[in-house]
């Protein structure tokens, strides 16, 4: 018998997985593809209010957290496996325990199909560099012999990897919708957003139909995202919704097919 289809999402805080794939995942999990997360930190440091309010890492991982199951059950996501790293330290932690621990993730679920950042951790946080390179460490140990699995499963080798990728138009999109160039600063320099060029893209996913869907997930990261959700609500009066709705990944990797032509799903060759 063929084994149920089966997607992870490998990301670091709560909200890269609406930001970043919310629409991917609603679709696939209607379609009755088992989806999980596997969520490096609590996002304990992203704090968006005044600094006199932060209510300090700990509160606030928990208020992240719940606003994370919020936004899995709407999207219909399965599972949620938090690694409890500290938000800002992922860059830190031992290579072996943290792609030890998601290998252990993929050996249970056994994911044919695994999403993470792409190497620039989209706009350049250094959490998402980091859990990117460690997914993919994850992917080798999961499939190794040498890699002891404590919770005994066998080996398991996934068929295929992406990376969550926004094309160039997409980003000057968003900055026509927000007024704001997104970017980060690390290192002591400023890391700003340009996406990909569309050409670069492996697979498209179109998940318009989960438009409702994905925005309400988003909608449920209130700590994060509240302050403009008005803004994204009056997207489909302004901009045509394919632009956000049909996601694209680049292909890192695939066992299973091969050649140029635009991927529309992310399992094709496996089914
Ligand atoms: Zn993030």
């Amino acid at each position: 018998m063929e084994s149920p289809l089966s997607l992870m999402c490998v990301v670091a805080h709560p909200d890269d997985e609406s930001l970043g794939i919310g629409f991917t995942l609603a679709k696939y999990a209607a379609e009755g593809v088992y989806t999980s997360v596997v969520m490096a930190t609590r996002g304990e440091r992203g704090w968006k209010g005044k600094p006199t309010d932060y209510p300090g890492p700990e509160a606030l991982g928990r208020i992240r957290e719940a606003e994370l199951l919020t936004s899995a059950k709407i999207l219909g996501v399965n599972e949620i496996k938090f690694l409890d790293y500290m938000d800002g330290e992922v860059d830190r932690v031992e290579p072996l325990e943290i792609s030890g621990k998601i290998a252990q993730h993929i050996r249970r679920l056994r994911p044919q199909v695994l999403i993470t950042f792409d190497p620039l951790g989209a706009y350049g946080p250094t959490d998402h560099i980091a859990i990117s390179q460690f997914a993919l460490g994850a992917i080798a140990l999961a499939a190794s012999c040498e890699f002891s699995d404590p919770g005994g499963n066998p080996p398991h080798q996934v068929a295929k990897v992406y990376y969550m990728i926004d094309s160039e138009p997409l980003v000057k999109l968003y900055t026509r919708l927000t007024g704001k160039r997104i970017h980060v600063t690390a290192d002591g320099e400023r890391r700003k957003y340009t996406g990909w060029p569309v050409w670069a893209a492996s697979a498209r996913v179109d998940a318009t139909g989960y438009w409702d869907v994905a925005v309400e997930a988003l909608a449920s990261h209130e700590s994060q995202v509240g302050h403009m959700m008005a803004l994204i609500r009056r997207i489909p009066a302004r901009f045509n919704i394919s632009s956000w709705a049909v996601q694209t990944f680049y292909r890192v990797y695939s066992l299973v097919n091969s050649g140029r032509q635009v991927e529309m799903d992310l399992f094709e060759g496996l089914r």
